[in-house]
């Protein structure tokens, strides 16, 4: 059958196979829609299968996580891993610790895995895990206590070359630690199974930044093409978390101006640019809600969601060039996109994964003045520097910061030049969307085939 039938045919096979999961669809929309000129090429995906399986999680676990919380009470939540490509690597893949959390979220996140980690050019399998659990206002105790109860069934799974976790939403580095000891007390290994792992117990320099500084290179090599830096431009950032913060500090290291972040209590916009000593100490250290920042900046204005216009972000009203959305899926929808156009912004970089839903990224690619960086490439850094994590590990060594930070840069050039070369051959040159697709399922793509039906 033509390539668009069989694309039809598996996507309407999700919604029948896989129902009530939206989000996982939207994904898998985006990417299969992409595929067309590739299978318009290419017999051999259909003839061995690719689609009917690469949408399918190779494993998935959902298990019982109970923990006692300080007033004494059981606390339940559901826990998972979806194991969902090993073709190309051992799994690999964050964990988020978040109420949203569901089957649904987190086979889009996994699904995305996949595509984002051959990018990087390495060898990681894609996969996601996590749990329906809030840190936010938890005791370190009842963190601790979660995590390990969490880490009893996740330790039957991961391994160093089998199932390597690491954080996303939720969980930083003192949720890994935790689950990090919990591993050791089980298993009786000193192994790279967890990554984003603390420095003085096998973790890598540079990993806390690396997604954000990733983002901020991908972002610099979009505007070489347009021959445009980075230098003396307004940027808006949402979410205030990891990816965020190190997006901010890369772009005052670019000479750009960033003048928001925001959190799930509302957004702050500094015209003088956010003060990002302050947002450390906010988030990193007191972690408290964005509404402190303006005690201590009385020029800054916090905007509270409850202000928010149809439940909107504010950060995408405010104008600048280029926005980094760095907080969560689809907190950029075509409104948004409209607005930032005709405000003047020319950029947009994913840090977090699909912040943009699938209106807000047609629109921006009908835009030919316009770079538009999906997250699948430019948040790619994270799970890069995971990566590296594991060299370090494997081969019982540490490296500088430079040398990770290096590797790091080099990488986010590639996955950009192999994106966009990618969008060249199939002439859509600079449909970075396009580009990442078929580069990513490509290369686990024919992994698949050489390996024959597994
Ligand atoms: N959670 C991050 C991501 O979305 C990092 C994953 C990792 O380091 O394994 O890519």
């Amino acid at each position: 059958m033509g390539s668009t039938e069989y694309i039809n045919r598996v996507l309407k096979n999700i919604k029948k196979i896989s129902p009530r999961q939206p989000i996982f669809y939207q994904a898998a929309t985006e990417v299969l829609n992409n595929l067309k000129p590739l299978f318009d090429r290419e017999s051999k995906y259909q003839k061995h299968a690719i689609l009917e399986r690469i949408i399918m999680p190779e494993k998935t676990t959902i298990f019982r996580t109970v923990y006692i919380n300080d007033a004494g009470k059981a606390c339940v939540h559901f826990g998972y891993r979806v194991e969902f490509n090993s073709a190309i690597g051992p799994y690999k893949g964050g964990l988020r610790f978040h109420p949203t959390v569901n089957l649904d979220v987190l086979k889009f996140l996994g699904f995305e895995q996949i595509f984002k980690n051959s990018l990087t050019g390495l060898n990681i399998g894609g996969a996601k895990g996590g749990a329906n659990f809030d840190p936010k206002g938890k005791s370190d105790g009842e963190i601790m206590r979660f995590c390990q109860s969490f880490m009893n069934e996740l330790a039957k799974l991961i391994g160093d070359v089998k199932d390597v976790p690491a954080g996303d939403i939720g969980v930083g580095g003192r949720e890994i630690g935790y689950m990090y000891g919990q591993y050791k007390k089980l298993t009786s290994r000193f192994d790279g199974a967890l990554t984003g792992k603390g420095l003085s117990w096998g973790g890598s320099l540079a990993r806390t930044e690396a997604t954000g500084y990733g983002c901020v290179y991908f972002a610099d090599e979009m505007l070489k093409t347009k021959k445009q830096e980075l230098k003396g431009k307004k940027c808006v950032v949402s979410g205030a978390g990891n990816v965020a913060i190190y997006t901010v500090e890369k772009l005052y290291q670019y000479g750009a101006l960033p003048l928001t972040v925001s959190d799930s209590t509302g957004y702050v916009y500094d015209k003088d640019g956010i003060d990002l000593d302050l947002l450390k100490k906010l988030k990193e250290v007191d972690r408290v809600s964005l509404k402190e920042y303006v005690k201590e900046k009385k020029q800054a204005k916090f905007v509270p969601v409850s202000d928010y216009k149809t439940g909107r972000n504010g950060v995408w009203d405010i104008p600048c060039y280029a926005a980094f959305p760095s907080a969560t899926q689809n907190e950029l929808n075509l409104e948004d996109a409209k607005t930032l156009y005709n405000n003047g912004c020319r950029l947009v970089c994913e840090g977090a994964n699909m912040p943009s839903n699938l209106e807000a990224i047609e629109f921006f690619l009908s835009k030919k003045d316009f770079c538009f960086g999906p997250g699948k490439a430019a948040n790619a850094g994270g799970v890069a520097t995971s990566a590296l994590e594991m060299a370090q590990n494997a081969s019982m060594s540490s490296w500088s910061f430079e040398e990770v930070d290096n590797k790091l840069k080099n990488i986010m050039k590639h996955i950009f030049d192999i994106s966009y070369e990618t969008s060249k051959e199939f002439n859509d040159a600079g449909n970075i969307v396009l580009g990442a697709n078929i580069a990513g399922f490509r290369k686990v793509a024919d992994a698949m085939i050489d390996q024959g039906y597994v």
